[in-house]
């Protein structure tokens, strides 16, 4: 049983489109998968998914950084109240038609293709984040040529949470950074997605680090419609790939594609399934602290601090 955690229904065919995905990814043994959304549309698509397959689909909802161009949208970031109000009416609203919003997301900083709306894309960022706080949902984060102001956030995000909650705080999506910033993110409690970049051939560098990332920190996704792993290229990417990102992974690593199918699974199923206040449940003293060692094979950050990292990105602002 596989659990693919990130996928986006961005089908212009509707429930036929989505049932398609399912029906496909199930008979290949992806049989639970998280729909992301990131946009009015894929969010209604996320949320459409897990209402036609509520044992197979949980559904993830948010703004990502392609809304920094959206005027209501930066105008509710500029109020985290608003924003508070926006997300938990719409969660409410889900949960009275049997829906649980397993995450926040997918949320974000885009420097690649949008860096000319960056401090909008930040506000929008910083202000979610609280949010999830509020409501105790993790998050899905996106960054591309970013990483800088992602981690300060992420850091900032994690100091807020950190006393009083044993709470994953989330996931970095379809990472492809260096080895550096994978141990900065599991340092904070993040987990790692890893998409089928890894299959490609020029993502050379990427599987040496992947190599290095500890299983329980692990999650694995195909970011359906993007990206379709080796050997389905020049397919339109579907939940069905996922097996062949688990069986490069496999290889990497060195074990068995059998022996390392559950991990990634348990792992989305704790971070996904975490009680939020939705269900009013009552936060616990924190024995994970964002702040606690950190991971074999980071050993090269033993001189960096989160908190002083911290402290460097206040005082930039
Ligand atoms: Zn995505």
């Amino acid at each position: 049983m596989l659990f693919d955690s990130h996928v986006h229904f961005d089908t212009s065919r509707g429930e036929y489109g989505i049932k398609a995905l399912v029906e496909r990814a199930v008979a290949a043994g992806v049989n639970e998968m998280l729909a992301v959304g990131g946009s009015p549309s894929l969010n209604r698509h996320a949320v459409a998914a897990a209402r036609l397959f509520p044992h197979t689909v949980r559904a993830a909802i948010g703004w990502d950084r392609d809304q920094a161009l959206d005027g209501r949208r930066t105008d509710i970031a500029r109020d985290p109240q608003a924003m508070l109000h926006y997300w938990s009416t719409r969660i409410a609203r889900c949960r009275r038609i049997g829906i649980q919003i397993s995450a926040l997301g997918e949320i974000g900083l885009d420097y690649h293709y949008a860096a000319d709306t960056a401090s909008d894309q930040r506000r929008l960022l910083r202000t979610q984040l609280a949010t999830a706080r509020a409501l105790h949902l993790p998050v899905i984060i996106h960054t591309r040529d970013a990483d800088a102001d992602t981690i300060a956030l992420l850091v900032e995000h994690a100091w807020a949470l950190q006393d009083n909650t044993t709470f994953l705080p989330g996931v970095v999506h379809c990472f492809t950074g260096t080895a550096e910033f994978a141990c900065r993110l599991l340092a904070l409690g993040f987990f790692i997605g890893l998409s089928g970049i890894i299959t490609f051939a020029n993502a050379k560098t990427l599987r040496e680090t992947a190599k290095t990332i500890p299983t329980e920190k692990l999650l694995i996704e195909t970011d359906t419609p993007y990206l379709a792993p080796v050997p389905h290229r020049g397919h339109r990417n579907q939940p069905s790939f996922l097996p062949a990102i688990l069986q490069c992974l496999a290889e990497i690593r060195n074990e068995s594609a059998e022996h390392l199918a559950e991990i990634p699974r348990a792992n989305a199923l704790a971070l996904f399934s975490q009680k939020s206040t939705n269900e009013n449940s009552v936060l616990k003293g924190n024995p994970h602290s964002p702040f606690s060692d950190l991971p074999q094979g980071c050993e090269m950050l033993k001189d960096w601090s989160p908190v002083q990292n911290h402290k460097r990105q206040y005082r930039r602002q």
